[in-house]
């Protein structure tokens, strides 16, 4: 990795800022489900076991820089808490006289929660005051939350601009799988591409065009290419003016030798509700006031031998409506023939909150090399930009080793920075 990460910081004894990602799903201020909480596990463990002071910083759900009772993180910390088997203070709000003070209060090896971030409109705004205020907290800033590393936020850039900045385990556990995708996957490589719409993931498609052997495009997004493949698609969501963009990639996919593998049969359903009638058919026989909700058998037939050989695979998008579990037969089948390519060897990453969603639904989370804890974080990353809160963490030190042509040491102009 070329950003530095907690392993090259001894933090002992300092104070560290670290930008988590609590933001988890609550019901009744409940939370229903505390992954994000574990994820953050290792990089606080190794902080604390180093001795440091742990400030953690998170937001929570969307309050839009007013206070929002249901959104505080007493429940977060609490989970966290029983996790750490420590107590875990949380402030009443990120900034202010009783925060300073529990912060210049809070000793080696014990932890404290700021109140949700985005109680302050500043936070989103990267407000430079703001983000001045959160490194006064701190000797060291650490992030962790890749899922929000694609937002320019004072939490994620404008304080790590004023504190020395690394990586935590989470975010180099990310960067790295996500990485080696791009740059270095076991062949053949084959990504599945579903969901909702097209005009999203365009961008994902063409970056990975030159990297994939193999596309399989199901969901919601082969509407639109079955619409450029001359079929209609009836009532389908599909997104006729991105036609041109699905015969491009179509165009493309042929001229570079990729296999792209769409839908060859469908579920189609009168509603798309709960008890709606439905039945498999042919592409070519989509009834005129039908919609496509899920592929049909054959298709994920084709599909699994596509994806058999491969040895690495990256899953992003639901191939049906799979929240209404009758039409979910092809996520819950794709998800269980990747926990066993996952458990024969191939690497298999799933990105997308409705993706993994559905693979935690099916309980194999644990059985995929890696579940990215970022939704449109993955998505961007996978597009081949530069997400703002990573490039703004400490780039690792050039090794001066090589040397030039005439055996002097040579001159890396970058390395002098
Ligand atoms: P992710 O969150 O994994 O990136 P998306 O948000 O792009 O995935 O898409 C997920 C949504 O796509 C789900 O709500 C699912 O119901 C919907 N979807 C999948 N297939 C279809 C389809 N054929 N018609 C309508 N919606 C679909
Ligand atoms: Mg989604």
């Amino acid at each position: 990795m070329d950003k530095l990460t907690i392993r090259d910081l001894d933090a002992s004894g300092k104070r560290v800022l670290v930008r988590v990602d609590f933001n988890v799903p609550l019901e009744d201020g409940k939370i229903t489900d505390d992954s994000r909480i574990r994820a953050a596990l290792p990089t606080i463990r190794a902080l604390l076991a180093q001795n440091a002071r742990v400030i953690l910083a998170s937001h929570l759900g969307r309050p839009d820089g007013k206070v929002q009772d249901g959104l505080r993180l007493r429940p977060v910390a609490e989970r966290l808490s029983q996790l750490l088997r420590m107590p875990v203070p949380v402030t009443g709000d990120a900034l202010g006289a009783g925060t300073q003070d529990a912060v210049r209060r809070l000793r080696p090896g014990e932890v404290l929660l700021l109140e949700n971030l985005r109680f302050h409109a500043e936070e989103e705004k990267n407000d430079p005051e703001f983000a001045k205020a959160l490194a006064s907290y701190a000797e060291v800033y650490v992030n962790d939350a890749f899922g929000t590393a694609h937002r320019a936020h004072a939490s994620t850039v404008g304080v790590a601009k004023l504190l020395p900045a690394y990586a935590g385990l989470l975010m180099e556990r990310e960067i790295a799988q996500l990485s080696n995708l791009l740059e270095n996957p076991a062949r053949p490589f084959a990504a599945i591409i579903g969901g909702a719409k097209v005009s999203g993931k365009i961008k994902v498609l063409e970056h990975l065009m030159g990297k994939v052997d193999v596309f399989v495009i199901g969901g919601g997004m082969a509407n639109t290419f079955l619409l450029a493949q001359g079929y209609s698609v009836g009532k389908s969501l599909a997104e006729p003016d991105r036609v041109e963009d699905a015969r491009r990639i179509l165009a493309a996919a042929e001229a570079a030798g990729v296999r792209v593998v769409l839908p060859v049969d469908v579920v189609v359903a009168k509603e798309v509700t709960r008890g709606s009638e439905y039945k498999t058919i042919p592409v070519a026989k989509i009834p005129a006031s039908w919609h496509i909700v899920d592929v049909g058998r054959q298709t994920l037939a084709l599909m699994e031998e596509a994806l058999e050989p491969a040895r690495t695979i990256f899953w992003n998008g639901p191939l049906g409506v799979f929240e209404i579990p009758v039409f979910g037969t092809g996520t819950r089948q794709i998800a269980r023939f990747l926990a066993a390519r996952a458990e024969a060897g191939a690497t298999v990453v799933v990105g997308g909150g409705d993706s993994v969603a559905a693979v935690e639904q099916e309980g194999l989370a644990s059985k995929m090399t890696h579940i990215s804890t970022g939704g449109g974080a993955s998505l961007e990353f996978l597009e081949g930009r530069e997400l703002p809160g990573i490039a703004v963490l400490l780039d690792r030190p050039k090794t001066t080793t090589a040397t030039g042509p005439s055996g002097a040491p040579s001159r890396d102009p970058e390395a002098s920075a």
